[in-house]
């Protein structure tokens, strides 16, 4: 586990796009923290890191949403951008077709609230735990 402690919301961005610099396709990130946590932030940053150039949103009223990554280097297609806020179990995001996102090696998924659709991580999902230390320092507890 890695261990990052940020003092401002650039500093979570560009962590973010270091992740997403570092991306080979078929990651899984699943992000748990509480809201204002900074895991929008990080995501925004990881799509630049990955090549996306639409601006990302918090797709809190769409579920899920997928973005075209612009990459000459990478084999990366798709970005998959995914917020379990309103659900309660992982049947729901089956119901929309995330297995095939997971199973992409085209396609990096990072799902926010992903507490809340445990019951379907896949085993080699990339856990970032987000805690708010202070109004603007956030700690980020990265797995494997
Ligand atoms: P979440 O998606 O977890 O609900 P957001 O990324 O949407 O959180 O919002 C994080 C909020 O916290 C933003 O308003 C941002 O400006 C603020 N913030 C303050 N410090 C930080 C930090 N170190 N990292 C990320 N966000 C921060
Ligand atoms: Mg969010």
């Amino acid at each position: 586990m890695e261990k990052i402690i940020t003092k401002n919301e650039q500093a979570t961005f560009d962590l973010g796009k270091k992740l997403g610099r570092q991306c080979v396709g078929g990651e899984v990130f699943m992000l748990v923290g509480d809201l204002g946590a900074g895991k929008t932030k990080l995501l925004q940053g990881l799509a630049v890191g990955l090549g996306v150039k639409d601006k990302v949103n918090s797709p809190t009223f769409n579920i899920l949403k997928v973005y075209k990554i612009v990459s000459r280097a990478r084999r990366l297609r798709t970005f998959c951008h995914i917020d379990a806020y309103r659900l309660n179990s992982g049947a729901d995001l089956i119901a929309l077709g995330v297995e095939e996102y997971f199973s992409s090696p085209e396609t990096v998924t990072a799902v926010e609230w992903a507490e809340k659709v445990r019951d379907i991580w896949p085993k080699r999902a990339r856990v970032v735990k987000i805690k708010a230390l202070s109004e603007f320092a956030r700690q980020l507890n990265i797995y494997k």
